[in-house]
């Protein structure tokens, strides 16, 4: 049996990466998707790649307008909605004293604001029993040096998980989260830095992690499908860490 048979779902920055990947995993497992995201290109790859049960809405998540076309979209397509994957991020470094407010604002605008105007957004459609999924970063409870603007918008991500955790469960809509280590996406991609110093980044990052490895985006689809599924019925206001134990031993 299907574990999301019938399900309908939204996933933002469905076109690249873990939001991709669990695309995938919500098709396989019987559910229809919406992906959204910016780029018309990777939208277009996407949907060719996840075939029957997926379609694209093109926009930003910072954009009102953009919001409401997704979920207008959405009620026509699906009348409903069982699933919302809040996953639309993005994840610049930088040290303290190089960071403008611009740098600091558009890392709010899109990983906290973008991430609460989209639940806002969807509620009207979101169905008894729906699961929203927020993704949140291990970067959020671990001090990693160039992260501070990044790593405090995931806390707030984290915030945002549980009070609205509280405030929607008497709606019938359970509100989790997913915190990753590092895996490996087109985020971790700096066009600006030689590959050599992208490597060694990443072979630093690579010996804090005890699995010795960068996790894969399908790593972090499984456990997605899960929040999605009934059978994390009971799970309310939860972040699952999938993080190759990095925050953890
Ligand atoms: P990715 O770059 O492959 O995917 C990010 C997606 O978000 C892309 O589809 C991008 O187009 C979309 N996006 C970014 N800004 C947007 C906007 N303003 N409007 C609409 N869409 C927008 O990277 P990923 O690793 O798959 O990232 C997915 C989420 O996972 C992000 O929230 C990221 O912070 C989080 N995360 C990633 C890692 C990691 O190591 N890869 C670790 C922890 C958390």
């Amino acid at each position: 049996m299907a574990r999301l048979a019938g399900k309908a779902a939204v996933i933002t920055g469905g076109n690249s990466g873990i939001g991709l990947e669990t695309a995938k995993a919500f098709i396989r497992e019987g559910a229809r998707v919406i992906i959204f995201g910016r780029d018309r290109a990777t939208l277009d790859k996407a949907v060719e790649e996840l075939g029957e049960g997926a379609i694209s809405v093109q926009g930003d998540v910072i954009n009102e307008q953009d919001l409401e076309r997704l979920f207008e979209t959405a009620k026509e397509q699906f009348g409903g909605l069982d699933i919302l994957f809040v996953n639309a991020g993005i994840a610049p470094a930088q040290p303290i004293e190089t960071i403008t407010e611009e740098f600091f604002d558009r890392i709010f605008d899109i990983n906290v604001k973008g991430a609460f105007f989209t639940v806002q957004r969807a509620l009207p459609l979101l169905r008894q029993g729906a699961s929203v999924i927020f993704t949140t970063s291990i970067a959020s409870t671990l001090g990693m040096p160039g992260m501070s603007a990044y790593s405090a918008s995931k806390a707030a991500v984290r915030s945002l998980t549980r009070t609205l955790a509280a405030e929607l469960v008497e709606r019938g809509i359970r509100v989790n989260a997913i915190s990753p280590g590092p895996i490996e996406t087109p985020i971790h991609e700096r066009s600006d830095l030689p590959s050599e110093v992208v490597e060694e980044i990443g072979q630093t990052i690579i010996q804090q992690v005890p699995a010795g490895r960068f996790g894969s985006a399908q790593e972090i689809a499984e456990p997605v499908v899960f929040l999605a599924s009934d059978e994390s019925s009971y799970m309310l206001g939860a972040e699952l860490i999938i993080d190759g134990g990095m925050g953890q031993i």
